[in-house]
């Protein structure tokens, strides 16, 4: 890492959310690794999650699951998201278990060879994105893809308001309970909490959670998780400024007296966004505001008291939680964090220690140097 802006991601206190998020459920966790980890590094994640326990590992898609199988990850992978009939032979060839989601899916799906093809049903319970809304359609996607020799794995369905409105979660759970005691056949993996609904809605019809923000510590209602990510930036330049001038483009800060401003190389390209301007971060005791306008790569904050360069800088953390700033900039943890750039270096702590510094854009850049 040259430049000093780093997400810090703690595999430890990931591990004990996941050790302690089974133990509040009893059942088998899947833990949802999409999008990098929520921006995290899913391969970092993933080996953290798995020494924890985690019995399965959920993506978005076929491309994510096979970055996993990639790096070597050989156990049990489920596909959330829709996956192309066409790429069954992929999906079968890396045992990768997919999502059945609509009746026009399994209809192609049937036209081909899919025998061996791990498929979880998924359920419309109230969520309106992909899945089956009626059982008399879940029963025929059943029927046609075991008469294909599809290994029918599991069955599941996905809240919209687990972190707010119980009766919507009552009213989608007795839809999709109903769905599940329609069928003679015992599904191996029956799922339908995510983080939130693991931590507060008691049910015994599934056999598995599927667990994504929790690992970091985030939950509506669980408060005894260990935030694991944090966000840090370092004071590059000091400057001391007189009444009048100005700080940023558009000149949107003037200072008021004599004033004391620091530079930070951490800007939108990195994911900070531009409505953090007025928002405070951390620095050596002190709150200090954003002023003037985020720019690409570099932001200004305005100092009470100086401190010298290198000073490390919070943006999230010990003292301003990934929670305070998602309200503050009127948005969820999850969109900060999955928005995060590749340009922002990972630091792993595992095993109590820095086990690796990763950037992945640099890293790749050298691989392909490497094989010219
Ligand atoms: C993202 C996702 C999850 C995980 O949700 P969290 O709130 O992060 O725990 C679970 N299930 C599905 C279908 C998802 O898309």
């Amino acid at each position: 890492m040259y430049r000093k802006t780093w997400m810090q991601v703690n595999l430890d206190k990931i591990e004990r959310n996941l050790i302690q998020l089974k133990e509040i459920c009893q059942k088998k966790i899947i833990a949802v690794l999409k999008a990098d980890a929520y921006g995290c590094g899913d391969i970092h994640v993933a080996r953290a999650v798995l020494e924890a326990g985690a019995e399965m590992i959920a993506v978005s898609s076929l491309d994510e699951a096979l970055v996993l199988r990639n790096e070597g990850y050989e156990g049990k992978l489920l596909i959330l998201g829709a996956t192309e009939a066409s790429d069954i032979p992929i999906l079968i060839k890396h045992g990768i278990s997919c999502t059945a989601y609509s009746t026009e899916w399994v209809i192609k799906a049937i036209k081909q060879n899919c025998e061996g093809l791990h498929v979880h049903l998924k359920v419309d319970t109230g969520m309106s994105r992909i899945g089956f809304r009626t059982i008399d359609e879940l029963h025929l996607a059943f029927e046609k893809l075991q008469a294909a020799n599809c290994d029918m794995e599991g069955i599941f369905t996905h809240f919209c308001c687990a972190d707010s409105n119980s009766n919507l979660t009552n009213l989608q759970f007795s839809k999709f309970k109903e769905a599940v005691e329609s069928f003679s056949y015992t599904f191996p993996w029956v799922h339908c909490d995510n983080s939130d609904a693991t931590a507060f809605f008691q049910e015994d019809t599934s056999n598995a959670c599927r667990i994504g923000i929790s690992l970091y510590g985030i939950s509506t209602y669980e408060k005894s998780l260990e935030p694991a990510i944090s966000l840090y930036s370092e004071v590059v330049m000091v400057k001391h400024m007189h009444a009048g001038d100005t700080v940023g483009y558009g000149a949107t800060y003037t200072a008021k007296d004599d004033e004391i401003i620091a530079t930070l190389p951490i800007g939108y390209a990195d994911g900070f966004v531009r409505a953090n301007q007025g928002r405070k971060v951390y620095v050596d005791g002190q709150y200090a505001e954003i002023v003037g306008r985020v720019c690409m790569d570099q932001v200004m904050i305005h100092l009470e008291q100086e401190v010298p360069v290198k000073t490390v800088v919070e943006i999230f953390g010990e003292h301003i939680s990934l929670e305070k700033m998602a309200e503050e900039l009127n948005t969820i943890p999850y969109e900060i964090i999955c928005l995060l750039s590749s340009r922002v270096t990972r630091r792993y702590i595992w095993h109590n220690q820095i086990q690796y510094e990763e950037n992945s854009r640099l890293e790749k850049s050298i691989l392909t140097k490497e094989r010219k």
